[in-house]
């Protein structure tokens, strides 16, 4: 990290000061990300809301606005409040997808419990003709990131000709994520022009963080999506980034601040984030 001094007009000092006010984000923050699209140099900063040990043990409380999200990243992925659907971060639009299978624009004074966005350009990728598997995406995915120890996004554009995915459905709150997944609705698409959403997280960030690859899908059409069970497709582009830098937002909710998040969430994680049939 580099310090900057420098000599700017009143009016644009106002407006830093307003933007900083109204995204509840660094001088830091405000000042790297316009210098970044300025200077069309990107950051790849993983921002992310709450704790994957947090959602374990049923904290879905509301904490942090969409709009802020935004701020931070235009792609990636999360809940809402109560698990009640998916959510969708692609091209600076956040979707939810209920479990009815309905996808909706989120507006952006909504409180939500949990999310991870970056702001995403590739900078690697692989054309692949055909995927005939989930884990076969996975292959491709491995091949391609460098590091065990650091995260990446994926952005997969492709004819699905096969998607299974799953979305969960609102619980009372208190309920652990893995009981609240025994209640998750299942769809399977077939072909679809879509995105995958993807990350990939570090094993050492089990406790943050979602271990290993992490997929929701959204229709070309933005009518389909959900959290990615199982999947195929033609005429594939893979593209990645890796994230050097974490940005996380712990919630100020009482029950977050009060709650024991000692517990070790990876089984309850891969239990509720699988496919059960593979
Ligand atoms: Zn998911």
């Amino acid at each position: 990290m580099k310090i900057i001094t420098c000599n700017v007009p009143d009016s644009l000092y106002n407006a830093l000061l307003e933007r900083m006010e109204t995204d509840k984000a660094s001088c830091d923050h405000v000042v790297s990300m316009a210098l970044s699209q300025c200077l069309g140099h990107p950051i790849h900063t993983l921002f992310q809301v709450s704790t994957s040990a947090a959602l374990v043990e049923g904290l879905y409380q509301g904490a942090v606005r969409v709009s802020r999200v935004l701020c931070h990243g235009n792609f990636g992925l999360g809940t809402f409040i109560d698990l009640d659907g998916e959510m969708v971060v692609l091209e600076g639009v956040c979707y939810r997808v209920a479990s009815n299978s309905v996808v909706t624009t989120v507006e952006g004074d909504r409180l939500i419990p949990y999310a991870v966005v970056t702001c995403f350009s590739a900078e690697f990728g692989k054309r692949s003709q055909q995927l005939n598997s989930f884990s076969e995406l996975i292959a491709v995915c491995d091949a391609l990131h460098s590091s065990e120890n650091v995260f990446y996004a994926f952005r997969v554009e492709g004819t699905f000709s096969f998607v299974k995915t799953r979305v969960m459905k609102a619980v009372p709150q208190g309920t652990g994520l893995k009981s609240a997944s025994s209640g998750q609705k299942e769809f399977t698409f077939e072909d679809q022009e879509g995105t995958l959403i993807g990350l990939w997280s570090p094993g050492f960030a089990g406790s943050f963080s979602v271990p290993g690859y992490h997929f929701h899908f959204l229709s070309a059409d933005r009518k389909r999506g959900g959290h990615v069970l199982e999947c195929r497709a033609v005429d594939v582009t893979i593209g990645g980034c890796a994230m050097h830098e974490m940005h996380v937002s712990l919630p100020e909710t009482a029950e977050f601040l009060k709650a024991n998040l000692s517990h070790d969430p990876s089984d309850d994680l891969i239990s509720a984030e699988r496919n059960h049939e593979s």
